[in-house]
């Protein structure tokens, strides 16, 4: 027997995010964002979830490969484009938009024989000073690669820092709006938190509305809400994309005064029943979430006891023995996601407990826990 532990990849749930980011802006197309490894989930793995997408975006050439390997004809975007020169050769072979964000992309372009036109993506740095060209070279940017051979079509696009917050994306829009005003080519701006706050009918702010031909959600399509906790996954309307879950392999009924765990981190004041959960850090489980942090036994909510260690950590099941739960050895643990009976615990909701973000944690599942899809 296999350790316990298990990922599920939920394939309705993918599909059921992305009509809902679809819902926030009717009228535009959806890149499914897979960077990442699909944020962790398996590009392989979301694909059936995922695949009444518009296209497909990410940043490494490696995973453009896989997305072509399964079969997928339509259009693919990296997001970072090409790092250096021979990479548009496979952009050419494999028929792959990408980015345009600094004078050296454009030279590579200047240089590259093809016969094929390239769809190109021209970024502007709008204020987030990441990646992009500056309103004031925007221009010349789009008239050099304009001018090139090897480039069909130019699109516009750029990214928010703060669409999931209270700066909101006013300034940003702003800024991108007055600098491409009369450029021709199709416009992509929203990430997950832009497009479920910023875009529709009901945007957060009327002020700040976003229109544009391309969304780009990422962490949506996996079901956490990407403004957690203005807003829950629940809130958005999203559904776990991954449950992760384990079960309880040992219990220990403890006296007031016991302590669970390395440091004696949690002292029992009553007399406890442990739970001890196939689950560490080792499998990606983040091992700074304190006592308390929420957990399902057998889909109802409690709480994690002392220090998570590698490859352990210990619940408290004492109210849901006292509450006549059947709780013990090889009941069902679930970490994050949706339990047996329905019950969700959302990412976000560990994510916080652990000081951090769904994405991080999605990102952080250790290659030896098991993943499969249903
Ligand atoms: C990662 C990424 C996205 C998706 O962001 P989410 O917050 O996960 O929705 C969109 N656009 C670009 C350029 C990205 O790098």
């Amino acid at each position: 027997m296999p350790r316990p532990i298990l990922a599920t990849i939920h394939t309705a749930a993918l599909q059921h995010n992305l009509a809902r980011a679809r819902l926030a802006a009717p009228d535009a197309k959806a890149w499914a964002v897979v960077k990442a490894n699909a944020y962790g989930h398996g590009i392989e793995r979301v694909y059936q979830g995922l695949r009444s997408a518009d296209g497909f975006a990410l940043l490494d050439l490696d995973e453009a490969q896989r997305v072509r390997a399964l079969g997928w004809r339509g259009p693919v975007l990296l997001l970072e484009g090409v790092f250096e020169a021979r990479d548009l050769e496979l952009c050419s072979r494999l028929d792959l938009w990408h980015t345009v964000h600094c004078e050296e992309q454009i030279d590579m372009l200047a240089a590259h024989k093809t016969n094929g036109g390239h769809r190109v993506f021209l970024k502007m740095n709008s204020g987030m000073n990441r990646l992009g060209f500056t309103p004031q070279c925007y221009r010349s940017a789009w008239t050099r690669l304009n001018a090139l051979p090897q480039v069909d079509e130019i699109s516009l696009m750029t990214h928010f820092s703060d669409a999931d917050g209270a700066r909101g994306v006013g300034q940003q829009l702003q800024v991108f709006e007055q600098f491409t005003r009369d450029l021709p080519g199709e416009r992509s701006l929203s990430n997950s938190a832009a497009t479920l706050r910023h875009s529709g009918d009901n945007p957060v702010d009327p002020a700040q509305r976003v229109v544009s031909d391309w969304i780009r959600p990422g962490i949506a399509l996996y079901g956490s809400a990407p403004d957690f906790p203005a807003h829950s996954s629940a809130q958005w309307d999203l559904q776990p994309g991954i449950t992760l879950a384990s079960k309880i392999i040992a219990t220990q009924a403890i006296d007031t005064g016991a302590s669970v765990g390395y440091g004696s981190a949690f002292l029992a004041e009553r007399p406890t029943l442990v739970g001890v959960v196939a689950c560490g850090y080792a499998d990606g489980y983040p091992r700074i979430c304190p006592t308390g942090t929420p957990v399902l036994v057998a889909g109802h909510r409690t709480r994690t006891l002392g220090r998570v260690s590698m490859d352990m950590l210990a619940v408290d099941l004492t109210a849901l023995s006292e509450a006549g739960v059947p709780v013990g050895f090889g009941s069902e643990v679930t970490l994050w996601g949706r339990a047996a009976n329905g019950e969700v615990l959302a990412i976000d909701e560990v994510a916080q407990a652990a000081g951090t973000l769904g994405y991080e944690l999605m990102c952080g599942l250790a290659a030896r826990v098991p993943m499969v899809t249903n």
